[in-house]
C-alpha cells in the first residue's frame, strides 16, 4: 500500500513538474538579459505570455504550452492502449495538432509540422520521423519515463518507439532517451542526482544507436559541459548567461536537453530554483523547464509542491486531469514493476 502511494507520489511528481516548468518559464524572453530586465530578476510567479513572443502571446498565467499538451496526449495514448506503440503516439499527436489547429498555429515546432502534415495525407508513422531532429521528442517523453520507474532499459526502448512518428533521428532519440532514462533512475526510492546523471549519459549514448544517422552534436558529452558549467564557483545570473552563450536554449536537442541537465543540478532538485533558473535563461525555456522540472518532480514526488502551484495548474488548465492521468501512468509502472 504504501509502495503504491509513493509511486503515485512520483508519477504525479513527474506530471506535475513537467506542467510547473512549462506553465512557469513560458512568459521568458528570446534572451536573459531581457527576461531579467523584464521581470527585475528572476521570475517569483507565474506570469502571462509576452505580447511580443511569437509562440506565447495570449497565453494567461499559469497556463501550458505545447511540452506538456502533447506529454499528456502521449500519456493518455499510452493508458488507451496499455503501454507504448508507434501507432497510439501518432495518433495522440495528430489528435493534439488537429485540436490546437496545427496548420494555422506558430505553436507547432518544425519536425512536429512536418510529421503531421504527412501523416494526416496517409504516411507511414514508422517513415514520418525521419527528418526530426528537434526537442520535440525530448519535450514530450516524461510519461516514457513515469511508466518505467527503476528500469533504464525499457525507458530507452519506449523512448525509441515514442520518437518514430516525428523525431527518429538519432540526436533526438539520444536527448528523449536521457531525460526518460533520467525519470526512470529519479523513481528508485532513495535515489541520488548522481544516479540521475549517470542514467541520463546512459541514455544518450544508447538513444544515439537509433533512427537515422543525423547531424547533431553529443547531447552525453554535452551533458558534462552543462555540469561543469552549473557547479562554476560564479553567481547563479553568471551561470545562467555561460549556460546560454555555451550550451544554448534554441529547439535544437543538443542545446535544451544538456541545458536541462544544467539546470537540475543547479537546483539540486529544488522545484522553484529549478523553474526560476529555467525560465531566466530563456529561448525556448518553457521546454527546458518542463524537461527539467519533470525530472526534479519525478525524484521528489508530488509533496514537495507548494500547495498554491498546484491551485494555478488545475485552474488555469482545466481540461487536462492531471491526477486521473497520473492514476492510469501509475497502474501501468505498478504492472510492470510487480
Ligand atoms: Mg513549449
Amino acid at each position: 500500500m504504501t509502495q503504491t502511494t509513493d509511486l503515485y507520489s512520483m508519477v504525479l511528481g513527474g506530471l506535475m513538474g513537467q506542467a510547473f516548468g512549462d506553465a512557469f518559464a513560458m512568459p521568458a524572453a528570446m534572451r536573459p538579459e531581457d527576461t531579467w530586465k523584464r521581470y527585475n530578476g528572476w521570475l517569483e510567479t507565474f506570469h502571462p505570455g509576452l505580447d511580443d513572443h511569437p509562440a506565447h502571446h495570449g497565453l494567461h498565467a499559469g497556463r501550458i504550452t505545447d511540452d506538456t499538451e502533447q506529454a499528456i496526449a502521449l500519456a493518455e495514448s499510452f493508458i488507451e492502449d496499455q503501454g507504448v506503440t508507434v501507432d497510439g503516439v501518432a495518433r495522440a499527436i495528430v489528435r493534439w495538432y488537429e485540436r490546437v489547429g496545427g496548420d494555422e498555429s506558430s505553436y507547432v515546432g518544425p519536425s512536429t509540422r512536418r510529421a503531421c502534415q504527412a501523416l494526416r495525407a496517409g504516411a507511414d508513422p514508422r517513415k514520418t520521423g525521419i527528418h526530426g531532429d528537434t526537442d520535440g521528442g525530448a519535450m514530450r517523453v516524461s510519461p516514457v519515463g513515469l511508466i518505467n520507474p527503476g528500469n533504464i532499459d525499457r525507458a530507452i526502448a519506449d523512448t525509441v518507439t515514442a520518437c518514430m512518428p516525428t523525431h527518429f533521428t538519432d540526436v533526438a532519440i539520444s536527448g528523449a532517451a536521457a531525460v526518460a532514462a533520467a525519470i526512470a533512475a529519479a523513481m528508485v526510492p532513495g535515489s541520488s542526482m548522481d544516479d540521475i546523471i549517470a542514467a541520463a549519459k546512459y541514455g544518450a549514448v544508447e538513444g544515439r544507436s537509433h533512427g537515422e544517422v543525423w547531424l547533431g552534436a553529443s547531447i552525453n558529452r554535452r551533458i558534462d559541459l552543462a555540469i561543469d558549467i552549473a557547479r562554476r564557483d560564479t553567481s547563479e545570473y553568471e551561470r545562467i548567461v555561460d549556460m546560454f552563450d555555451l550550451v544554448g536554449s534554441t529547439l535544437m536537442t543538443s542545446e535544451t536537453v544538456p541545458s536541462a541537465f544544467g539546470m537540475l543540478v543547479m537546483s539540486d532538485g529544488d522545484l522553484m530554483r529549478c523553474a526560476q533558473y529555467s525560465a531566466a535563461i530563456s529561448g525556448d525555456a518553457d521546454t527546458v523547464a518542463a524537461i527539467a522540472c519533470a525530472i526534479a518532480g519525478a525524484w521528489k514526488g508530488i509533496q514537495a509542491f507548494p500547495a498554491d502551484v498546484i491551485r494555478t495548474l488545475e485552474s488555469a488548465n482545466p481540461e487536462y486531469d492531471f491526477r486521473g492521468v497520473a492514476q492510469g501512468l501509475t497502474k501501468i509502472a505498478q504492472e510492470r514493476s510487480a
